[in-house]
């Protein structure tokens, strides 16, 4: 469930709610005291209401690699782990050389699919990727009591107001915040050892944003914190991700940008692979293709564009709402004269644009 705490977010819900219809997937609006019935850690002080999504759920990241792999291997592929990729070269025939610390591979195609290190594969192909990676961080609880002896789960919770998602980790819970405070990842280079790694703990970061949800979630006051996850997640310039064909190269394909790649990766993968073998997906994968985004999205760009999204990551997009980082990236000629008219201007691939 949604938790909504100010009347924006319920008009917003909404039309969130419209638009799932329109797609066959039924949102519910519920009233306060039934969102704490349905969740009973939350506090209903202040709250006006929640969008709830039947289908939601939580999956462990780490068993769904495993069971992808599985498939991917009876399948036919092959995997090779802890072997990285040093060099790419492409022969007159289109074919790949991949180059690795074990040797050669020889490739018809190849799928860049390097998460936060993309900038590294980039940087060997001289393809500038408009992607910049932030630390992102969650902890654990002590077992809670209320928890203790009751059947099923509390539902997670993710609250666009407050910026923080919470789902049971066994008697206790995960809590994430994106906080307002926060942080770029490896802009200076990243060490070649950080590998299934993590970054170092720094609550000190979330603390501005804990106090609303300590008041909704009165159990944390009670419990101790039993561990904390820092990681970097990829940020792309525009917020969505960079799936399909690599534009001007042949035989090369990405899905990189991904930022909840948990609960995506499954839809992008099947995408892709529909890219790649009918040349077409049976959806419209505009918002997906690298071909969106030009070379305006430079380092400096990307970046302000990365913190910018990461503090509204929960938040809803207002109507007509263009958020102001980075901006203006790319002004027509009649810029100066719309702007002393006292014009509205939107963003269209950097352009500003009169809108209305
Ligand atoms: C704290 C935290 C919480 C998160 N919570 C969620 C969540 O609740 N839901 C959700 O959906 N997502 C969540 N995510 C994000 C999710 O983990 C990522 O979106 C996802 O892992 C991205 O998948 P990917 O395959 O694009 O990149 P990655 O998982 O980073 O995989 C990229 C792979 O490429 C390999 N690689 C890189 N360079 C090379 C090279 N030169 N040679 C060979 N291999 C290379 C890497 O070793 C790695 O295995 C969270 C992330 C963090 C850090």
């Amino acid at each position: 469930m949604r938790l909504l705490t100010d009347q924006d977010n319920v008009d917003a819900s909404h039309h969130i709610i419209s638009v799932a219809k329109g797609l066959g997937i039924d949102f519910d609006l519920l009233d306060p005291a039934e969102a704490v019935r349905r969740n009973p850690l939350v506090s209903g002080d202040g709250l006006l209401g929640a969008l709830w999504d039947d289908l939601d759920g939580d999956i462990d990241p780490a068993q769904l690699c495993q069971a992808l792999a599985r498939r991917a291997r009876k399948a036919g592929a092959e995997i090779n782990r802890n072997c990285p990729v040093t060099g790419l070269t492409q022969k007159p025939g289109n074919e790949w050389i991949v180059h690795t610390d074990r040797g050669d591979i020889a490739a018809e195609h190849v799928v860049i699919a390097a998460g936060y290190r993309v900038g590294e594969i980039g940087g060997m192909l001289d393809i500038g990727y408009p992607v910049i990676a932030m630390e992102h961080m969650y902890f654990l609880t002590e077992d809670i009591p209320d928890l203790a002896g009751r059947e099923g789960r509390v539902p997670m919770v993710r609250c666009p107001c407050d910026s923080f998602y919470t789902r049971q980790e066994r008697q206790g819970l995960l809590v994430g915040i994106y906080e307002h405070n926060c942080r770029t990842f490896g802009m200076d280079g990243i060490d070649p050892d950080f590998v299934n790694a993590l970054c170092p703990d720094d609550l000190d970061r979330l603390l501005p944003r804990m106090a609303p949800i300590f008041e909704r979630l009165p159990c944390l006051g009670n419990v101790g914190i039993r561990s904390v996850v820092n990681g970097p997640i990829a940020y792309v310039a525009d917020a969505g991700p960079l799936v399909g064909k690599q534009p001007g190269r042949r035989n090369l394909w990405s899905t990189n940008g991904i930022r909840v790649g948990i609960g995506e990766g499954g839809g992008y993968g099947k995408m892709l692979a529909q890219m790649m073998v009918h040349g077409e997906t049976e959806w419209d994968t505009w918002q997906l293709d690298l071909r969106r985004i030009t070379s305006f999205a430079n380092t400096e760009y990307t970046a302000l564009k990365a913190v910018e999204d990461y503090r509204h990551q929960f938040r809803w997009h207002m109507p007509h709402e263009h958020r102001p980082a980075g901006r203006p990236a790319k002004t027509p000629p009649l810029y100066p004269l719309l702007q002393a008219k006292g014009a509205a201007f939107g963003v269209v691939n950097g352009w500003e644009r009169t809108s209305f």
